[in-house]
C-alpha cells in the first residue's frame, strides 16, 4: 500500500535485516537513501532491484517535495547508511511533512547501533537519553556535556575513534567518575563492549585510537553516599552541645 517506509537496515551484520525490510525494500517503487552507492551494496546482496534516490542534508529540500508525492501514490522507502533513520540520521522533515500531506507513514523497526549498545552494556536502562554526537568544538562539548550533568538517566553517544579519548576525558571532567561503556563495532566481526568507569577508560585509549565505530555509554549520576549512623549520632551531639 501506499506510504513512506521507514526501514531499518543492518549496523554490521547483514543477517540482522528482517524479512519484512526485505519485502518492503522489493516492493518500494523508489527508496531515499544517503549514499546510493551504500544502498546499491546491500540491495545487490539480497538481489533487489530499485530506483535509489539520494536523499541527503544538501538536496533533501529539493527532492522532498517529489518523495511525499510518489508516497501518497505508492510505496517509497527511506534507509539510511546503517540502521535506523532519522536517529543521527536524514529523514526527520521528511517525516515530519509527509505526516502533514496526509502520508502513511510507517516503521519497520530493525537495528540502532544505540540500542545494541543499552542492550548488552549492563548499565540501567529504564532511563536513558540518547544524545547523538557530541560537538567537536572543546568548548561547545563541554557545554553540552554540563547540561546532561544532573539528567537521572544513563547517556548515550556516538563517537568516532579519534575523538574517542578526548569525549571520555570531557565527559570525566563535566559529569563525575561514572560507571560507562564503550561499544565498538557492534555486529560485526571485531564487536567488543569494554566497560568500567570513566577514568579507566579516559586513559584506555589516550595513546592509540580505537578502529571502527563506537557508542559511549554512561551511567546515571551515583546517589549521594547515605551517612553514617554514627556521623548522624556526632552530628546530633555536637548540635545539642552548641543549644546549652
Ligand atoms: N542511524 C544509525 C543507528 O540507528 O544506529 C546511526 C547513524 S550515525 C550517522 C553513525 C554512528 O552510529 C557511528 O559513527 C557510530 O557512532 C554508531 N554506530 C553505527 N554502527 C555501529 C556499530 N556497528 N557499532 C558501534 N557503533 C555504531
Amino acid at each position: 500500500p501506499a506510504g513512506l517506509y521507514i526501514v531499518a537496515t543492518p549496523i554490521g551484520n547483514l543477517g540482522d535485516i528482517s524479512p519484512r525490510a526485505l519485502m518492503v525494500l522489493r516492493c518500494a517503487s523508489r527508496i531515499a537513501c544517503e549514499d546510493t552507492r551504500v544502498t546499491a551494496k546491500l540491495l545487490n546482496h539480497f538481489g533487489i532491484k530499485a530506483r535509489l534516490t539520494p536523499y541527503h542534508d544538501h538536496n533533501a529540500a529539493a527532492v522532498r517535495p517529489g518523495l511525499i508525492a510518489d508516497a501518497l501514490a505508492g510505496p517509497v522507502a527511506l534507509v539510511s547508511d546503517a540502521g535506523t533513520p532519522l536517529i543521527s540520521d536524514p529523514g526527520y522533515k521528511l517525516v515530519a511533512d509527509a505526516r502533514a500531506a496526509g502520508v502513511n507513514v510507517v516503521a519497520v523497526p530493525g537495528p540502532s547501533a544505540v540500542i545494541a549498545a543499552l542492550s548488552i552494556a549492563g548499565l540501567p536502562t529504564d532511563r536513558f537519553l540518547f544524545a547523538g554526537f557530541l560537538p567537536a568544538k572543546a568548548g561547545a562539548r563541554a557545554s553540552a556535556i554540563a547540561e546532561l550533568a544532573a539528567v537521572p538517566a544513563t547517556l548515550a553517544f556516538y563517537e568516532s575513534g579519534p575523538r574517542l579519548a578526548a569525549c571520555l576525558a570531557d565527559l570525566l571532567a563535566g559529569l563525575g567518575n561514572r560507571p560507562a561503556a564503550v561499544g565498538r563495532e557492534l555486529t560485526k566481526k571485531f564487536e567488543e563492549m569494554v566497560t568500567g568507569d570513566l577514568a579507566d577508560l579516559a586513559t584506555r585509549w589516550a595513546d592509540a585510537p580505537p578502529k571502527g565505530e563506537l557508542v559511549v555509554l554512561v551511567g546515571p549520576p551515583l546517589p549521594a553516599a547515605a551517612p553514617e549512623a554514627a556521623d548522624i549520632d556526632s552530628a546530633l551531639r555536637t548540635a545539642l552541645a552548641s543549644l546549652s
